[in-house]
Parts: C-alpha cells; structure tokens; sequence
C-alpha cells in the first residue's frame, strides 16, 4: 500500500492541473470550491469560481449577501440548492462561529448542505485533517484496483468504499498530507481513469490495479440502469413593459428562489390557454394572452420539457409584490432559471 501511495502522490505532484482553488488554503474558497465541482466540471466551474469569489470574498460578505444577489452569481451553474445552502450555512458560520469557517469535522458537518464528501475535501485540503473523500472519481478507481462491481448507490458498497478511502489514507504523522492524497485520487479519475476509454498505458499505479490487469477496466463500476426520460409540457407567459418583462420567483424543492416568466406545467391534454389564464389570475395579474405558436425544448437531468410561449396583446398589470418583478433579462440582477434565459433569448436579438 504505501507503495501505491507514494507511485500515485509522485505524479500527482508532477502532473496536477493549475486550478484556482489549489492555490490557497483559505477554508472558505475551498469549500465554495468543492461545492461548486460537486456537479459540474472543472472548465464550467472554473469562471464561476473566480467571479463568486471575487464578488464574496469571504464567508461573512457571502453571509451579509441577499440570496437574490448569491443566486444571481450561482446562475447558469445549475443545482441550485448547493447556493442555497452555501448561503444559509455561511450565515450559521456568521452568526455561530464568528465568521470563520469552523475546522473541526463535527462542527464544520454540522452546517447546512456538509455532507461527508465536503467535511473530508475541504477539511484535507485546508488544514491537512485525515478524512477521506469519496466521490464518483474516487468510487471508480477503487472499483477497478479491486476489480470489484461496488456502486456507491448500494448502501452496503457505499459503506465498504468509505472504509477503503479510510484505509489508504497516509498514516497520521506521516510526511504525505491527507488533502494531497485525496486530490491526487480525484485527479487521477478525472484525467487518466476516466469512465470510458482509461488511459491504462500512462496510469502510475497500474502495477496495483486488478482490473487493468484483467483486461477489463471499463467493466468496472459496472454500469447502473438509466432512467427513463419523461415527457412534460409547460406553457408560459413572456409579458413584456419596455424593455422588461415579469418574472415570477419559483417555489417548491427544484428550483426555489430563481426567477423566470409565470407558468404552469401542464396534463398532456390540458388547454394551455386555459390553465395559464387561471395561473395568471391566482398572481393577480391581468393580460390577454395569444399563442405565440414557439415551442421552446428544454431538458432537466431526465425530464423533457416542452415550453410553449404565450405573449400579452395588450397592456398588462401586475401587483407589486415580493415574487413578481418586471426585470431587464441582460442586466443580471435576477437570477433566471435555464428556461427563462431560452425563453427570453430572441428579444435580445437585433430586428430584422
Ligand atoms: S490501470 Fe487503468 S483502470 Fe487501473 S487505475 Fe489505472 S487507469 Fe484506472
């Protein structure tokens, strides 16, 4: 093992990607970090990172932020409870901690969103604490040294992988740092274990992996059934004021507190007129609506939304209330849901 070890943190050192974040040991920029790459890729993540980090520089201007303004940042990234609950927990941290993010494993767990995951990246990679990590990257190559069929959806594999990553970390009061190790087995499933097509010729713990050695790497995790795609439809109201239009805060688990046109999801036979003037009088809003015949395709994770487009043929008006805003699109105060940007997307394009 410590073979193993040393192979894989020597090249670790060698060929580690330049990211921003690896640039400090600040607990906060970290952990907005880790956050952010627990869904999307490190190219995606990268701009966000530096202009959320820029705009909120510590964890106290995060906690001082409005949620209007953090989720204005977070847009475009997706998965917005992840900004939520950085949000909440860095007002817990504010208020409870005085401002500096907590590095003990229980207290810094105790916070809003802190999974396990985040408790060991962030905690390894600040202040060196010996906690594993386990992510897909990491279930993936221990699944294949062990020539194992383990996936972490299966509470039993889960269990026996968190024990493997506890296992392998450096021994305590060793030269080699936790936070090192980690990323260097993340790294690792990132760049040359990759899910399909690993780079077994240039990995350097291929000596220690059973299923290179078997011929068969991509056999492991084996593959998990994928979920069918559903079908729904969505009809919404683009009501526009000179260069505004009115935007409706969303409620409910998805996408609570990003903004985009009132709607409604609609049955497969259900009149769209019909149920988006019943969605609108329930705001208070009064307009006549006319199908505008665009169709606008939109896709989340395995839902297949079709939004059909209705615009106002007269003069709208709208209540003065805290979850309806009539919003300039471009100037980014608001924090639009995907489907709103595509929505809204032709009014920004030059006439004809
Ligand atoms: S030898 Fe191949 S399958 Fe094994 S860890 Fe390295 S890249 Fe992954």
């Amino acid at each position: 093992m410590a073979q193993l070890r040393r192979k894989l943190l020597d090249w670790y050192h060698r060929f580690r990607r330049d990211m921003p974040w690896r640039r400090t040991r600040d607990p906060y920029r970290i952990w907005v970090s880790e956050v952010m790459l627990q869904q999307t890729q490190v190219a995606t993540a990268t701009p966000y990172y530096e202009r959320f980090v820029k705009r909120f520089p510590d964890v106290v201007t995060l906690a001082d932020a409005p949620l209007d303004d953090v989720l204005a940042a977070w847009a475009g990234l997706g998965y917005y409870r992840r900004a939520r609950f950085l949000h909440e927990a860095a007002r817990v941290v504010a208020r409870e901690h005085g401002g500096r993010v907590p590095t003990t494993a229980a207290a810094f767990a105790s916070l809003p969103g802190v999974g396990r995951y985040t408790v060991g990246a962030v905690l390894s990679i600040s202040v060196g604490a010996r906690l594993p990590v386990l992510d897909g990257n990491v279930c993936r190559v221990f699944a294949r040294w062990t020539a194992s069929p383990l996936q972490a959806k299966r509470p039993a594999d889960a269990k026996r992988l968190w024990s493997m990553a506890e296992a392998l970390l450096p021994p305590a009061g060793g030269a080699a740092a936790s936070g090192d190790w980690n990323q260097a087995l993340m790294e690792l499933g990132a760049t040359v274990c990759t899910p399909r097509a690993p780079r077994c010729p240039e990995c350097p713990v291929r000596a220690h992996c059973k299923a290179h050695a078997a011929g068969t790497p991509e056999a492991f995790p084996p593959v998990a059934s994928r979920r069918e795609v559903v079908k729904l439809r969505r009809a919404v109201a683009l009501l526009r004021r000179g260069g505004d239009v009115l935007l409706a805060r969303r409620e409910g688990a998805l996408l609570d507190g990003m903004w985009e046109m009132p709607g409604v999801d609609l049955a497969p036979d259900a009149d769209a007129g019909v149920a988006l003037r019943s969605a609108l009088r329930a705001l208070g809003v009064k307009a006549r609506l006319a199908d505008t015949s665009r169709r606008v395709k939109h896709t989340i994770t395995h839902r297949a939304i079709e939004v059909e487009v209705w615009e106002a043929t007269g003069a709208v008006t709208a209540p003065r209330r805290a979850s309806l805003r009539w919003t300039d699109p471009a100037s980014r105060t608001l924090a639009l849901t995907a489907l709103a940007k595509k929505v809204v997307a032709p009014a920004k394009r030059p006439r004809a």
